[in-house]
């Protein structure tokens, strides 16, 4: 085997590789394009598609693809060959500068949420030279942005990288007011932490819904949940670790920085982080992990399961969004510093994050609503649905004290004056205990938490880029001009703590108190997907995402259309697929059953005409109202399915799937899981929890 060193990014097309095999000149004007995200020249596209195509030849390519990210949440690539046909019959293996920089898929099938209505229909791929080409499947992979002619983004990369420059720009402005004039850009820095399960592949293939909606639709409880936490970090097993030793090699030769794997708190969850990067590589990357992660499975007899809740009753699937600001001269923005005029820096980027979330509440929650998502947040498990921020007793001391203009600890720090003293010291563990807090500081970084596990980490991230932009728009254009700077830095702390620390919650998000202080608090509590997609198409939000020039007016409402029609699909697929397993499996194998038991009770009388009331007797009659009630509800269920189509717009539709059809499928699942409950193992029609959660080994 290869050693890891050699091993890693050895299919990609990074730094090195190009440094190797650009011209001089070539690899300077691409280096210049990649880091300030600037136009590429069209001269040297050429010489770059050419070496690109040699090296993807001598590493075994013989396709190349522009790759992107679509509405449609995962990626996209429609593969072309490198051959090109020569005047003797034969072939030459060609790429040119304009295959690399533009490329037009057939985008008609791809969601526009009524883009294309109003603009041309076909869209383009341009290349973003800011993240590296790679190989995979044999195939060269150019990571692209997708619009559409008019210009409009079609895609979850656009608005992420319009994003990037936006808060980069604002950012760069304040520290440079900080003094640090060096400084050319900042990045926001993402390392997502991804949580999955594996259960094993003859099981997955029983069930169809998992197959069609990745969730299972029934199961009743298992006698053995996670209620022990033995599982958490517990050894991880044999065949798992093959998965994972096989993964981490995989994602190593795509330059991936897979870092550690554990197992997680439910039986057959796990985990894995990889080391943090700039926040589009490490979209990219993290697409190409949930799709490596699943192919891999496969290879050892696995399914992986990224849905947000496969098992009810067992917790979710999350991905937490770890993130931070750092400069290209190495400097992390939230960290707290050495000295007093570092730590004045920090206070100020820490209060355009308090700020920005505390105003933007509603976007951090549609950023990341789904049908999925909808199970974890709020329903007692993963962060409550209301946004709110810890950032550890310490640090919120050390505000408390700045904002009252008190002593923060009366013997070692007398009063903290902005720009005069140092701050004390966070130790990490005091900043990352409470695992209960949608958005956490942890020491040097916040940590968002509400993310579900399948969700693309672009749309979150382009949020958080651009409620912190503003704030850092407002707090620089407000320093800039001030006459005493230390002083106005105080005021501004002071007063954007006075403003915004509702947000700031350190307590346990999961307590029911909570949500009632939250209320008080006037924070925002949007429980589902349709509850709270309306807020994005609000004037003020379209307003923001102009000003920064993330979104257009009609990308937004786009994207609006988009979340609501998936939502409504999403749950009618459930509605659909449970119906069809009441039909054709459930009902049918509780029949078999009771035939069993009938017959059985049949013959006992025969045999001892004087015994009393049996046990199958009992059972069937047990087993007789069940599948009655269940039959009501299934009727219940399909007049609710019809009487969708009355609904009269799209967010009507979204509204009557939650409040209605999903209602019903809650309620047939209750009696779903008691006649599984009541059933002989040998009729039931697919594997139970116990066999998918226990059955990998
Ligand atoms: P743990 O939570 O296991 O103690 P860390 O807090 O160090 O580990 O890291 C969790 C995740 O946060 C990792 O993916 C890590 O790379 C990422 N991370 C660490 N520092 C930063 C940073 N400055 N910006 C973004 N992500 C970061
Ligand atoms: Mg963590």
């Amino acid at each position: 085997m290869e050693k890891v060193p050699e091993l890693f990014g050895s299919m990609v097309f990074n730094d090195s590789v190009m440094r190797e095999r650009l011209p001089r000149d070539t690899y300077r004007a691409l280096r210049r394009t990649m880091a300030l995200g600037k136009h590429l020249d069209p001269a040297i596209a050429g010489v770059v598609a050419n070496a690109m195509k040699d090296w993807a030849l001598e590493k075994g390519a013989t396709h190349f693809t522009h790759w992107f990210q679509p509405l449609t949440g995962i990626t996209a690539e429609k593969h072309d060959s490198f051959i090109s046909p020569t005047a003797d019959g034969g072939v030459i293996m060609e790429f040119s500068g304009k295959e690399l920089v533009r490329g037009e898929p057939d985008a008609s099938s791809f969601p526009s949420g009524g883009l294309r209505a109003t603009f041309e229909a076909r869209g383009y791929t341009a290349w973003d030279p800011s993240s590296y080409a790679f190989i995979k499947d044999k195939t060269l992979c150019i990571p692209t942005a997708f619009c559409s002619y008019g210009g409009e983004a079609l895609d979850k990369k656009t608005p992420l990288l319009r994003s990037m420059e936006a808060i980069s720009k604002q950012a760069l402005r304040m520290v440079h007011l900080f003094g640090h004039h060096d400084v050319r850009f900042v990045n926001t820095t993402v390392g997502p932490e991804q949580e999955y399960f594996l259960v094993p592949e003859e099981m997955f293939n029983k069930r169809r819904d998992l197959l069609f909606t990745g969730r299972t639709l029934f199961g009743a409880k298992p006698p053995k949940g996670q209620e022990l936490e033995d599982h958490y970090f517990g050894a991880i097993k044999t065949r798992v670790s093959a998965y994972m030793h096989d993964l981490d090699n995989e994602l190593w030769k795509l330059g991936i920085l897979a870092k550690t794997e554990h197992n997680e708190v439910a039986p057959a969850q796990h985990e894995l982080a990889p080391i943090f990067t700039t926040t589009n590589l490490a979209t990219d990357h993290n697409q190409l992990t949930m799709e490596l992660m699943k192919k891999i499975a496969r290879r050892h007899g696995l399914v992986c399961l990224l849905h947000e809740k496969p098992f009810a009753g067992v917790n979710g699937s999350g991905k937490h969004n770890n993130w931070s600001l750092s400069t290209d001269t190495g400097m992390n923005l939230l960290e707290p510093g050495d000295t007093p005029h570092e730590n004045a820096q920090f206070l100020v980027f820490l209060c355009a994050v308090i700020r920005a979330v505390d105003l933007h509440q509603d976007l951090m929650r549609i950023s990341v609503a789904s049908a999925g998502n909808d199970h974890r947040l709020g329903a007692n498990e993963a962060p409550p649905a209301v946004v709110s921020m810890f950032l550890g007793d310490e640090l919120t001391a050390v505000l408390d004290a700045i904002e009252k203009d008190a002593a923060y600890d009366a013997k070692e720090q007398p009063l903290m004056k902005i720009g005069v003293h140092i701050l004390p010291r966070f130790p990490k563990d005091n900043t990352d205990r409470n695992r209960t807090s949608p958005f956490a500081f942890t020491g040097n970084k916040f940590e968002f938490r509400m993310l579900g596990s399948t969700l693309s980490i672009a749309g979150p991230n382009t949020v958080l880029n651009t409620a912190v932009a503003e704030s850092l728009d407002d707090f620089a254009t407000e320093l800039e001009t001030a006459s005493d700077f230390n002083a106005a830095v105080h005021a501004l702390i002071v007063r954007t703590l006075k403003e915004h620390k509702r947000i700031i919650f350190n307590g346990n998000g999961y307590d029911d108190a909570w949500i009632a202080e939250a209320e008080k608090r006037g924070l925002l509590n949007l429980r589902s997907t349709p509850e709270c997609l309306p807020y994005l198409i609000r004037k003020e939000n379209i307003a923001l995402f102009e000003k920064y020039k993330i979104y257009t007016r009609s990308e937004l409402h786009s994207r609006y259309e988009i979340l609501l029609d998936n939502y409504s699909k999403v749950m009618n697929i459930e509605a659909e697929t449970m119906l069809d397993m009441a039909q054709k499996e459930i009902l049918p194998a509780v029949e078999s059953y009771e035939r069993e038991l009938t017959e059985t009770a049949l013959a006992k009388k025969q045999l001892l005409p004087q015994a009393g009331r049996m046990v199958e007797e009992r059972l069937v009659e047990k087993l007789s109202a069940l599948s009655c009630s269940f039959y009501q509800k299934m009727d219940t269920l399909e007049a609710a399915l019809v009487n969708a189509r009355e609904q009269k717009d799209a967010l009507a539709l979204a509204n009557y799937y939650h409040d209605v059809v999903f209602a019903a499928m809650q309620d047939m699942r209750v009696d779903a899981d008691q006649l599984e409950a009541t059933t002989a193992k040998k009729y039931w029609p697919y594997p139970t929890y116990s066999d998918l959660l226990f059955g990998v080994q």
